[in-house]
């Protein structure tokens, strides 16, 4: 059997390394850090993230670690709403959509291969510093914390080391260059009390002219009171680049008072900020796309592969994507090298046009557009400045460059008026889109 040997225990490389065992192989992870730690904040794993962590068999212990996205709703910075639209089963797609913390996503992964693969499948403490291969294998080399290097031998190698990762750096030199955007990141964590149902992402304010925030749920009770843990994100424009560190820890102070013109009447938007548990700064980058992932027996998944903007959690999912056809045309071809073109042949166009989508504004674009059409003032009717035909058809589009083809078949699916969602309406929508999903016309 091949002997497989995996760089980095992410999520990239953890649900590899469970696809692979689920297709009868016994991969070895090597991973730098001396201990796994939920690290990060929040990540949003859409619909088609979510079929693959039912595939892996983890459906329901994801979805007691997770919240269920219930609806997305788009905010002027005053408050004023824009637009709204339903997201997984109670948009009528087949899978739900779900909001989780990225470190209990992680340690989810890292339980389920040290019970299906065994306490020796993670090897921790090993950092790769560079490999060899020749036409029967890869020698990998290690250094651990405190300096001492090893080697291993194993028939191929699969980078799964990050937006840093030191095997495309190898492989690639030139793509060790951070492309930056501009916009600095704060992210955080609140815990608070549910707001409107417990489910619903806010979109608030305007990218350009303002600064944009974002704010999702993440864990539910997270304290035994009923509180959940909120993850937020403010990007702000022409910011110097910060160090490019996901753990860089920060205060918000700089951000305190952003938002507190943006009026809810479910939520105060200031106080999420200025209550916040962790605040992180980080500059909003990315990695030029590869025209070549898979180089002989080496080849790369995940952010190594493909690091994008972490805007619209399309990364991590995109890693969940990967790890399956990778995991599929190893057990597939016999020989790895062609194993890892025809990979590649399936992944690396889609991941790329998504690395360079990101970059644009995505769904995000309606924010500034109202921004401008308004000249930055609060508004008397949203219609009159931007109809809701002109802002389904931003979404639509988006949904069908994302591979996740709005189901709008059951009727219009996107709304202004905050009384068009409620409970009934969601349970019904739910129904609906079981029989969608039986008829297959809920395309995800
Ligand atoms: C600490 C951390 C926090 C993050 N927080 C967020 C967040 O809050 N929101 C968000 O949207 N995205 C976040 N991300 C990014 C997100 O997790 C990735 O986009 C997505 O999970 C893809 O996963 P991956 O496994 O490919 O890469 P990663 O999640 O980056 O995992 C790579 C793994 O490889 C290990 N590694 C790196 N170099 C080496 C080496 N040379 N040798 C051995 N091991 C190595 C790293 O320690 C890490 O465990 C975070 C990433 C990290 C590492």
């Amino acid at each position: 059997m091949l002997n497989i040997a995996i760089i980095g225990a992410g999520p990239g490389g953890l649900a590899l390394a469970l696809r692979l065992q689920q297709k009868g192989f016994n991969p070895t992870i090597y991973e730098g850090a001396p201990e796994l730690k939920p690290l990060g904040v929040g990540v949003d794993i859409k619909i088609y993230g979510v079929k693959e962590i039912t595939e892996m068999g983890l459906l329901e212990e994801f979805q007691s670690i997770s919240v269920e996205a219930i609806d997305s709703i788009f905010y002027t910075r005053y408050g004023q709403m824009i637009y709204g639209e339903k997201c997984g089963k109670h948009m009528g797609y087949p899978h739900e959509q779900r909001f989780v913390h990225r470190g209990d996503l992680q340690m989810m992964f890292y339980r389920a291969v040290l019970d299906r693969l065994g306490p020796n499948s993670v090897q921790l403490g090993k950092r790769c510093t560079g490999f060899e291969q020749n036409e029967t294998g890869v020698t990998i080399h290690f250094e651990g914390l405190d300096g001492t290097k090893s080697s291993a031998r194993h028939d191929v190698l699969i980078g799964a080391d990050g937006i840093k990762s030191a095997v495309r750096n190898q492989l690639v030199p030139s793509s060790s260059a951070s492309h930056y955007s501009g916009v600095a990141m704060w992210r955080g964590v609140t815990v608070m009390p549910p707001f409107r149902n417990g489910g619903t992402i806010l979109h608030i304010g305007d990218p350009i002219a303002q600064g944009s925030m974002i704010v999702y749920p993440i864990t539910n009770n997270v304290d035994g009171k009923g509180n959940q843990l909120v993850n937020w994100v403010v990007e702000q424009n022409g910011q110097p680049k910060s160090l490019e560190d996901w753990n860089q820890r920060m205060d918000q102070g700089e951000i305190a008072h952003n938002f507190d013109e943006c009026k809810l009447d479910f939520v105060n938007v200031g106080e999420i900020i200025r209550n916040a548990r962790e605040v992180y700064l980080y500059p909003l980058i990315d990695r030029d796309p590869l025209d070549q992932w898979s180089f002989d027996r080496v080849t790369l998944i995940g952010d190594a592969a493909h690091a994008m903007y972490p805007r619209g959690g399309n990364g991590l999912c995109q890693a969940l994507v990967d790890a399956r056809v990778l995991a599929e045309k190893l057990a597939e071809i016999d020989n790895p090298a062609e194993a890892f073109k025809a990979y590649e042949g399936v992944r690396r166009e889609f991941a790329n046009r998504l690395v360079i989508a990101n970059r644009g504004e995505g769904p995000e674009v309606v924010r500034r557009i109202v921004e401008e059409r308004s000249g930055g003032k609060p508004f008397d009717n949203i219609e009159d400045i931007f109809p809701i035909a002109e802002c389904e058809k931003i979404f639509l589009e988006y949904h069908r460059m994302a591979g996740m083809q709005r189901p709008d078949d059951a009727g219009p699916l996107g709304f202004r008026d905050e009384g068009f969602f409620n409970e009934d309406r969601a349970k019904k929508a739910a129904v609906e889109n079981d029989i969608a999903g039986a008829k297959g016309s809920a395309r995800a």
